[in-house]
């Protein structure tokens, strides 16, 4: 076990194996066949809730030194998928943002997507920091940013940007000419939470324009059980409210009906601002996604055509 707040020291390292990779997904649930590109392991942001708190077992932020070696595996699954357009991420193990004004690792990488045209480079990240990025973004890097109503930024994201200064910051990449994508994920319950994210979106409604969002996620909070023990020590009362199932995963998550008025709540809530919203749920049962959203997803091959289809919308004849 090691605590977020150790990720002090940076170190570079070699790539070696893997580092394109498929989201590794979970059983029974559907999954959008993201594929993760493990560029960074480690995050200095250290939110209270982070998997990486437990998940990795090295105490420094690790750094590929060889971007060569990660753009020729992107370069190589491209090439390989005939059927789907390929989206590609940064910030599975780690925050896609928080680091990189001082190592620029993503110019070169959104500059091989925007050769490319072929797939989508997402940046994900809590940390509102792009302009060094402006001037290379283009059209086919998606800046993401994961939102949270202020009180829980304020409580268990204590080192991330506050909302406000994301959403300023998701404005100036549309501005740029990109897309934008919003994750609302974790969801967390508390009491109130509700009002608190009935206001966050009116907040982002009025920040940015909705039409150039090109994916909205959401996903309710779930955690193993290594990180259920922290939060206990930690007394974290925001992360321990409410009734959870351990799945079979071996993660904690809240109880499928709560799961439902939360995506239902919040679902809902998008809908009302912008109806053509592309919204799906992160890895998520069948029965939820019909409960939510009247469709029957059965399989991922299902939600992968409907991202193929949301960007085919979007782009038209440039992927
Ligand atoms: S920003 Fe993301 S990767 Fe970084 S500590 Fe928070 S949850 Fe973890």
């Amino acid at each position: 076990m090691i605590s977020s707040s150790s990720f002090l020291l940076v170190k570079f390292v070699e790539g070696k194996g893997q580092i394109v990779r498929d989201c590794p997904g979970t059983k029974n649930h559907i999954c959008c066949g993201y594929k993760t590109v493990d560029l960074v392991e480690g995050c200095i942001l250290s939110c209270s809730y982070c998997i990486l708190r437990c998940y990795l077992n090295h105490k420094e932020i690790r750094i590929l030194k060889d971007l060569e070696y990660v753009i020729s595996q992107i370069k190589d699954a491209i090439r390989k998928e005939s059927k789907h357009i390929l989206r590609f991420g940064t910030g599975e193990l780690s925050d896609s943002l928080a680091l990189d004004r001082k190592y620029k690792l993503n110019i070169p990488l959104i500059e091989i997507f925007g050769n490319e045209r072929k797939a989508i480079f997402e940046l994900k990240s809590k940390w509102a920091s792009i302009d060094h990025l402006l001037p290379f973004l283009n059209k086919y890097t998606v800046v993401s940013f994961s939102l949270a109503p202020q009180r829980i930024i304020e409580t268990e994201e204590k080192r991330t940007s506050p909302l406000l200064k994301r959403l300023i910051t998701l404005k100036k990449a549309i501005d740029r000419g990109c897309y934008v994508g919003l994750h609302f994920d974790p969801i967390i319950i508390y009491p109130g939470f509700e009002k608190d994210y009935e206001d966050m979106v009116d907040e982002i409604s009025k920040v940015i324009d909705l039409k150039k969002v090109i994916w909205v996620s959401l996903g309710t909070l779930r955690f193993p059980k290594d990180l259920y023990e922290v939060f206990l020590e930690e007394r974290r009362t925001n992360l321990l409210y409410g009734e959870f199932i351990r799945g079979e995963d071996g993660k904690y998550r809240y109880l499928k009906k709560e799961r439902v008025r939360v995506y239902k709540l919040t679902y809902g809530l998008l809908k009302e601002k912008e109806k053509d919203l592309f919204i799906y749920l992160c890895m998520e049962r069948p029965e939820v996604w019909e409960e939510v959203t009247g469709e029957r997803l059965q399989t991922n091959e299902d939600l992968i055509t409907k991202f193929d289809n949301r960007i085919k919308s979007l782009y038209g004849g440039s992927i």
